[in-house]
């Protein structure tokens, strides 16, 4: 396999430090709102890529943290007179029930900020005592960018470059003007732990570098996040996380493109700035998963209603060819395949081949969906009445084998609810004939589907079971 790294600015050959394991770091959401549009982008792609490891059968141990210690939180706090904790708690619970919604799994850790407090002062002590960092007067320490080597390195430009752009800063003891801060001395009203320069919070940077290695090990196979963090949040974990160790920090550095809403840069200002709840009240989750995926993960996506049309219509494709094969699948009868079908079989394999050749080309999922339609075009003119259950069954499988590494076709096809009454006169009929067996079986098959019986004196009502 095949991976676009920025590091290098080539896509490269992908081996990890242990054979069989990956070991990745996915730059997380700052708790203080509903996560937009912009950040479900990578959380979402990086999902696809771990699922497509773990489909390769390797092991992965995925980290994506939670931010809840930062300005934005303690200013919501504020204004809401309500503590800090309260606002990220609030929020990463909401989190959670968004990327739920939208198929992206859990991590294997979730680390916050707040339970790494002991190890990130111990790993700025280091960096204190390397010569890597520095104390002022007020209780601030900041990394000293020039003491570094390779700062830079990520985004391709000499420190001194970076340094001509960097905002100028007032009020501060910097050296040197992309000198950050690792720990900030307590500010009224702010959230503070003790430290051995006194009180106050760790800076935004070296929480990664902090958790990544706590979590994954020193050295890790890929650190993943939008393309808006190389500079300088990744540039600055690249120089705290090397000057601690004297080791790489990652071997492949992993960005998505940007997301843009109607062909414009998303901007609260501009009042294109959405969450992914707002978004979910109009679409259907996998829809925008779809959506997503059917771009390739470094191009700019452009968020418009059109394109969501048109992934909606070939998502509805795809489950129009599952359940005609699910409906072909019971009504079947002839169970071996004949010679033209174990062709047509050969055929449609090859388009997994395609499929597995467009994700080793640096997770190329818009090629990827390509091959997943093509396979489709192909069941729908092979299958049907005729269709041997074997032709069925496979390309069922394959079909599902294939969209599960991607995360959509999830859903199970809802009864009508003509259907519902179908089958629930059957199971009366059934229960009249005392086939007691076959009652239980019809009752049994719409609980899997969601409906729920209940015998009362009126009658059998049933309702839709909602998680
Ligand atoms: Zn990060």
């Amino acid at each position: 396999m095949k991976l676009y790294n920025s590091m290098t600015g080539k896509k490269e050959e992908f081996k990890t430090i242990t054979q069989g394991v990956v070991n990745m770091y996915v730059c997380g959401p700052t708790v203080y709102n509903f996560f937009h549009i912009g950040n479900a982008r990578p959380f979402m792609m990086f999902d696809v890529l771990r699922r497509y490891f773990e489909y390769k059968g390797y092991q992965v141990n995925y980290v994506q943290n939670f931010t809840d210690v930062d300005d934005k939180i303690i200013n919501r706090a504020h204004e809401e007179h309500r503590s800090s904790e309260e606002i990220s708690e609030t929020y990463i619970k909401e989190y959670f029930k968004d990327a739920d919604t939208l198929g992206i799994h859990r991590a294997t850790h979730h680390p916050k900020v707040t339970e790494n407090i002991e190890q990130i002062i111990d790993f700025i002590k280091v960096l204190v005592e390397k010569g890597y960092a520095y104390v002022v007067d007020s209780g601030d320490v900041y990394f000293n960018t020039h003491s570094f080597d390779g700062y830079g390195k990520l985004s391709g430009q000499s420190i001194e470059d970076l340094e001509s752009g960097a905002r100028v800063e007032i009020n501060t003891d910097k050296r040197h003007p992309t000198d950050f801060a690792l720990w900030k001395s307590k500010k009224e009203g702010e959230p503070f732990w003790p430290s051995p320069w006194g009180e106050g919070r760790p800076g935004w940077h070296i929480e990664c570098s902090v958790m990544s290695t706590r979590y994954l090990g020193q050295t890790i196979d890929i650190h993943a996040g939008g393309h808006d963090l190389i500079f300088p949040h990744h540039e600055n974990e690249i120089a705290q996380s090397e000057a601690y160790s004297g080791k790489t920090f990652a071997n492949y550095w992993i960005h998505n493109g940007y997301i843009n809403i109607d062909n414009e840069k998303m901007s609260k200002s501009k009042g294109n700035f959405f969450t992914v709840r707002e978004i979910l009240q109009e679409y259907d989750p996998e829809v925008i998963r779809f959506f997503m995926i059917s771009a390739h993960y470094r191009s700019p996506v452009n968020f418009s209603r059109e394109l969501i049309q048109a992934a909606k219509s070939g998502l509805e494709r795809l489950y129009t060819a599952k359940y005609n094969l699910e409906f072909w699948l019971e009504k079947g009868t002839r169970e071996a395949m004949d010679k033209e079908e174990q062709e047509a079989l050969e055929k449609m394999m090859t388009y997994k081949t395609r499929f597995i050749e467009a994700m080793d080309d640096d997770f190329n999922t818009a090629d990827a969906v390509g091959a997943i339609f093509e396979l489709v075009r192909l069941i729908n003119t092979r299958v049907g009445e005729n269709t041997s259950k074997t032709l069925l069954k496979s390309s069922y499988d394959l079909l599902l084998e294939l969209t599960s590494v991607l995360g959509i076709l999830v859903k199970e096809k809802e009864l009508l609810d003509s259907e519902i009454e179908q089958l629930i006169a059957q199971r009366e009929a059934a229960r009249q004939h005392k086939d007691y067996g076959r009652a239980d079986r019809i009752r049994d098959e719409l609980l899997e589907k969601g409906i729920r019986l209940e015998d009362t004196p009126q009658g059998v009502k049933w309702s839709h079971i909602r998680s």
